[in-house]
């Protein structure tokens, strides 16, 4: 299915709304200068208000979306989201309050705030929070600019190495390289978990820290998660947590217990925002009293029953967000754990890791499971059994062929140390029937590369558009919308080429 563009749809003359005639009402032309004022009228499409609205929704429908299907997309916690999130959200009292009101008429906004941050401090035991960082990223950002100011404090100038497992989430290491850190990679074991043996080697007067991900990127508990923050801080180094997948443990064990200096929590993948497109996420930061001093300014205190921010904190590492960071996705976050409370989130992350075990032991038949081991919250197959039988089919095949059956297709070629890996996170909100249904279109695309392997080989077969060059895409999105369209006949193709990319081919890690 082709959508024409709305420039080929336009007729001259055609009007979607009626605003008033411009003189009389405001004459720009007193305000603009001559110079600056157009000479010709705008080349702009002209349609009628309903042709504009099924333009749209028409290609809002080209779009997969976790209102319209399954998405599996591991390390990046696609879940249901519910829709009272949308509406706490977007609750004019909140949305129309201005960012610069005094703390004494904003007081609801800062109280819901404050209550967010209780919650997150309960769910992951750390003493102190900033709800500022826009993201993951961001978090760990501050997260690490926090350690090099611990140690520039100690006078400790001489803690410039950062510890990183090799499967880590590579904004890890970008992180770290910006606060000035090198990087050091620790290899994984074989059985897909930090081996205290290497990591023993690594570990030095040098240390600043380390970064570890757990449950790890390949859906494993570090078993050794005492041992490994034991040891780093023996040599004086601090622990950071990435807790992007925080969805496998809430309210079952606490982050601060396991030794960890400072954590991110990515509210867009745990706590009700809609992950992916790019749009808004938050990374609240949790730091024990170590770190504290260093928190980014003003933070949210309670005195006498009022709210209000303190901006005195001779030791901050400045402000990192605009106002109070993203706090309609903030607003989300505090509504989602409101509806359930602290036992329904255990309850959230012990389906999430049965959804993940069950989906595992279904697939294991067909496909190549990477570490056999009872996994979290998501697992790593990968393509061998499929690529033995036909070198023309690996993992991104696969995944193809998974579109034309009605599934956004897991994770595919990450983690890096994953040779053609495919990462499924089914995650807590999916029902049996949906993952049996899953699992019969793994189970008869594995068939297919038996016996039609060209239907596999040439997928998808029902989406509106085929494969897309996503190097291209990425490396030179058209974006120029009136540009390309007049530039030549093949615009048309251009657009939703690139269009298709950002509309969920993308992958997302
Ligand atoms: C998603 C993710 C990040 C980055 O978080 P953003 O919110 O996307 O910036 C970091 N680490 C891991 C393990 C992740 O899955």
């Amino acid at each position: 299915m082709s959508i024409p563009t709305l420039f080929e749809e336009s007729v001259s003359g055609r009007q979607g709304v009626t605003l008033p005639s411009p003189e009389g009402v405001w004459d720009l032309s007193q305000y603009v200068p001559k110079s600056m004022q157009r000479k010709t009228a705008a080349r702009l499409p002209e349609l009628s208000q309903l042709e504009i609205m099924r333009h749209f929704v028409k290609l809002s429908q080209l779009n997969h979306a976790i209102d319209t299907g399954f998405y599996p997309l591991g390390s990046c916690t696609m879940k249901y989201n519910p829709k009272i999130c949308d509406w706490v959200g977007q609750l004019t009292g909140f949305t129309q309050l201005h960012p610069e009101t005094p703390d004494a008429f904003s007081q609801g906004t800062l109280a819901l705030l404050y209550r967010l941050q209780q919650y997150l401090k309960d769910i992951t035991g750390f003493d102190a929070v900033t709800l500022q960082p826009a993201a993951g990223a961001h978090g760990e950002l501050v997260g690490m600019m926090m350690v090099k100011a611990y140690h520039l404090k100690n006078n400790d100038l001489a803690r410039n190495e950062v510890l990183i497992p090799d499967s880590a989430h590579g904004t890890n290491p970008a992180s770290a390289a910006m606060c000035g850190f090198k990087i050091i990679e620790i290899p994984s074991g074989k059985d897909g978990l930090v081996d205290l043996e290497v990591l023993k080697k690594y570990l030095s007067s040098k240390t600043a820290g380390i970064m570890l991900t757990n449950p790890n990127t390949l859906g494993l508990f570090e078993k050794d998660i005492l041992e490994i923050t034991r040891l780093v801080h023996e040599v004086g180094g601090l622990c950071y947590y990435d807790g992007a997948n925080l969805n496998a443990i809430m309210g079952i064990t606490q982050i601060a217990t396991m030794g960890f200096d400072v954590m991110h929590i990515n509210t867009h993948k745990t706590f009700a925002t809609p992950h992916g497109g790019g749009g808004p996420g938050s990374g609240p930061v949790l730091v024990n009293r170590k770190l504290e001093p260093f928190l980014p300014v003003p933070i949210i205190e309670s005195q006498d029953n009022q709210y209000c921010l303190t901006w005195d904190r001779p030791d901050t590492i400045g402000k990192v967000k605009l106002f109070q960071g993203n706090v309609e996705i903030l607003l989300r976050a505090y509504a989602y754990i409101e509806c359930f409370g602290l036992e329904g989130l255990k309850e959230v992350s012990e389906t999430a890791v049965m959804n993940a075990n069950y989906l595992k032991e279904s697939l294991k038949l067909y496909y190549h499971v990477a570490f056999p081991q009872t996994c979290m919250h998501e697992f790593i197959l990968t393509s061998q059994n499929q690529h033995a039988r036909n070198d023309q089919i690996n993992t991104m095949t696969l995944a193809k062929r998974l579109m034309d059956y009605g599934f956004h297709p897991p994770t595919v070629y990450f983690p890096l140390i994953v040779p053609e890996a495919m990462m499924i996170e089914p995650t807590e909100t999916e029902s049996k029937q949906t993952l049996d249904t899953f699992v019969e279109a793994m189970k008869q695309i594995d068939a297919e590369t038996q016996t039609q392997p060209e239907t596999v080989i040439q997928a998808p077969h029902t989406t509106p558009v085929k494969r897309v060059d996503e190097v291209l895409a990425a490396r030179s999105p058209d974006l120029n919308f009136y540009k390309t369209f007049a530039a030549n006949k093949e615009a048309t193709e251009n657009i939703s080429r690139t269009n298709a990319c950002f509309e969920g081919s993308r992958p997302c890690p």
